[in-house]
């Protein structure tokens, strides 16, 4: 439905974030919107506070979306972030329950609450209290004041309001799934969306006068209507792989051998592991570590270096990425 792709904009902790041509065009709006209003006649405070805006949106949407990105990423579920010209996007790949997946998506909202918080805090009691000229202070009050607001308004709607595929509508959808089949819960949460939207883009458009909630409210409709209609598959899972007797009884081994010191012994198993195919992605990690540390020990360097890329970030790990570097260097 929105955008997938964009510019890569930054990598922060291995998660690459990208911005898409529609969100630089949305930013150009809210930078240049308030001297439009103004009737062209440039000032340069209505630039200002466009600057903020601009600055304490994007902040935002980047809190939120790594809020989803952290979570996801701690379950080893590879995200990465988009804004768009709608807002954010996490993607990831499937969780395979639906508690993991709940908190992946309360995350991005949960996290926004608290910096709103925490912002209104500084906005209302630390910065009055710091004596700094009032240009500095109106500055500094007007962004806290974008930070508190977005923060608070838009992490509070995303959590609460049970319109798909927002963060309140995913989890709505969940919850339903745990007191009724699947497809009842599907056809549920796209009715109850669908039932919510009609006066969000009513009220958005009359009331807050604002074309772009009336948008979204639209676009998102009809997303939804053609969900129902479809009986788009609202979740995906992943599917749980189980570790084989084989693959355990070689898992056991390497982790004996290792243990024993015996490196040559624990590298030759988990190799021969690595051949069994599919396996739990923790057993996978572990062996991806014990490649890395016992090539290392073996001073297969080149090896050692490829098994590092994608072994997790335990302490052997990084000890042994430590002396690969100091061994190309
Ligand atoms: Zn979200």
């Amino acid at each position: 439905m929105f955008e997938r792709s964009g510019y890569h904009f930054f990598t922060f902790r291995g998660i690459d974030v990208a911005v898409s041509p529609w969100y630089m065009l949305l930013m150009a709006f809210f930078a240049f919107g308030g001297l439009l209003r103004a009737g062209g006649g440039a000032s340069g405070a209505e630039l200002q506070y466009g600057l903020l805006l601009v600055i304490g949106v994007t902040v935002s949407l980047l809190i939120h979306e790594f809020g989803h990105a952290f979570v996801s990423k701690y379950y080893g579920l590879r995200p990465s972030i988009l804004l768009h010209g709608f807002g954010g996007l996490c993607a990831h790949e499937p969780a395979d329950s639906d508690g993991k997946d709940a908190f992946i998506v309360f995350a991005g909202p949960g996290i926004e609450l608290v910096f709103g918080g925490l912002c209104a805090v500084f906005g209302w009691f630390v910065l009055p209290q710091l004596g700094l000229s009032p240009p500095v202070y109106s500055v500094l009050a007007d962004f806290t004041n974008i930070l508190i607001w977005f923060n608070i308004v838009w992490g509070a709607l995303n959590l609460l309001l049970p319109i798909w595929p927002l963060d309140g509508g995913q989890l709505f959808h969940l919850l339903l799934r745990r007191f009724m089949p699947e497809a009842r819960a599907q056809e549920l949460a796209l009715k109850v969306s669908i039932f919510v939207l009609i006066p969000v883009g009513i009220i958005g458009f009359m009331y807050l006068k604002s074309f772009f909630v009336a948008l979204l409210a639209f676009f998102l409709l009809m997303n939804n209507i053609n969900a129902l209609k479809a009986g788009q598959q609202l979740v995906a899972r992943q599917a749980k792989v189980r570790a084989s007797d084989f693959q355990q009884e070689l898992f056991e081994e390497a982790e004996a051998a290792l243990a024993d010191g015996d490196v040559r012994e624990a590298y030759r198993l988990c190799h021969q592991l690595r051949s069994t195919g599919d396996m739990p992605a923790k057993m996978l990690d572990r062996v991806w570590e014990i490649l890395t540390v016992t090539a290392v020990e073996m001073e297969r360097f080149d090896e050692a270096k490829s098994y590092a890329k994608r072994a997790p970030d335990t302490a052997a790990v990084k000890q042994a990425r430590a002396r690969l570097e100091t061994q190309t260097a």
